[in-house]
C-alpha cells in the first residue's frame, strides 16, 4: 500500500513547433461584453426619474442624444461606468508593459511565463511602420525607413530571436524552471491576456494611446499600442455610437 494516489493516465503531449515565427499584426477580439448607450442614459436619469428611467429613456431618441454630449461636455463622468467589455488581446510584451500602466478601471489576467512554455512568436514591424523618430521628446514625428532600414530592422530581430529563443530551449531542456530560462527572452515576444474595461476607462485609454484629428490635447502614443486601441475603438464604437459620437465631438476628452 501507498499513499501516494496512482497517477492518471497521461494525454501525450501534441508535437510543439519550436521554430520561431514572426508577426507585424495584433490580435484584439471582444469576448464579452455588457455595454449599450442606454446603460449611460439609465444611470444619468435614475437621479431625477428613479425607477422609471428606462421607460422614460425609450421616449425620446434626442433628448437621450443630448443628455449623453452634455454628460460628456460636462465631465459628469460616473453614468459611463455601467457597462462592461472583455477583450482578448495578443501583442508583443511591450505593448502590455505599457497597457498595464492603466490602472484605474481595468482588469487584467495575463498568460504566465512560470507556469506554461513560452511560444516563440516575435513582432517584426512590417513595411508600413515608420522607422526614423525626428523632432524633440513629447513632440516626435515618425518618417519612414529607407529599404535598407527596414531590411536591417528585419534581419536583426529575427536572428536576436531565434538566439534568444535557442538559449530559452537549452535551458528548459537541461531542466531549468521556465521562470528562470523566460530571462532571455525579450520584449518583442507575443503575450496575450484578457483585458476588461468600462466606457470611461477606455475612453481614457483612448485618448492616451491614439492620434486623432478630433483629439483636442494631442498625444504620441508608441504605434504598436495604438494599433491595439483602433481596433478596441472600432469594436466599442459598434456597441455605444452615441457614447463614441460624444467623445469625438467633445475632444476625445474622457468625462
Ligand atoms: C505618450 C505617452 C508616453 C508615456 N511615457 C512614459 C514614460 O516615459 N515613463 C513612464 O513611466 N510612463 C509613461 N507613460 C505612462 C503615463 O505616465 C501613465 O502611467 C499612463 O498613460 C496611464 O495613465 P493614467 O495614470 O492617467 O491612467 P490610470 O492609471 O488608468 O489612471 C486614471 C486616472 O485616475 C487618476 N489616478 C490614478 N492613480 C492615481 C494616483 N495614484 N494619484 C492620483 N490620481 C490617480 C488620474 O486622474 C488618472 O489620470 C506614457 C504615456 C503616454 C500616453
Amino acid at each position: 500500500m501507498t499513499d501516494t494516489p496512482a497517477a492518471a493516465p497521461q494525454e501525450p503531449e501534441a508535437p510543439q513547433d519550436l521554430r520561431p515565427s514572426f508577426r507585424s499584426d495584433v490580435t484584439v477580439e471582444l469576448v464579452k461584453h455588457s455595454a449599450a448607450d442606454s446603460d449611460v442614459l439609465w444611470a444619468a436619469r435614475v437621479s431625477t426619474a428613479g425607477e422609471q428611467s428606462l421607460d422614460e429613456l425609450r421616449k425620446d431618441p434626442e433628448r437621450s442624444k443630448g443628455l449623453i454630449n452634455y454628460l460628456m461636455r460636462d465631465r459628469h463622468g460616473s453614468p459611463f461606468e455601467h457597462n462592461s467589455m472583455t477583450f482578448f488581446i495578443s501583442a508583443p510584451i511591450f505593448v502590455f508593459r505599457e497597457f498595464m500602466r492603466h490602472r484605474v478601471g481595468w482588469s487584467y489576467n495575463e498568460e504566465s511565463g512560470r507556469y506554461r512554455e513560452l511560444q516563440p512568436v516575435f513582432y517584426v514591424p512590417d513595411a508600413s511602420r515608420k522607422l526614423v523618430q525626428e523632432g524633440r521628446p513629447g513632440k516626435y514625428v515618425f518618417a519612414p525607413g529607407t529599404e535598407e532600414q527596414h531590411k536591417l530592422v528585419s534581419r536583426s530581430m529575427e536572428d536576436a530571436y531565434v538566439r534568444a529563443y535557442e538559449a530559452y530551449q537549452e535551458m528548459l531542456a537541461a531542466g531549468v524552471a521556465r521562470e528562470v530560462a523566460r530571462s532571455v527572452l525579450p520584449v518583442g515576444l507575443y503575450s496575450s491576456m484578457y483585458a476588461t474595461c468600462n466606457a470611461r476607462s477606455l475612453m481614457h485609454f483612448l485618448g492616451l494611446r491614439t492620434q486623432h484629428e478630433l483629439a483636442k490635447v494631442p498625444s504620441f502614443p508608441q504605434r504598436e499600442i495604438e494599433m491595439v486601441g483602433e481596433r478596441m475603438e472600432a469594436e466599442w464604437a459598434g456597441l455605444m455610437p452615441l457614447t463614441y459620437a460624444a467623445f469625438n465631438k467633445n475632444g476625445r476628452v474622457a468625462p
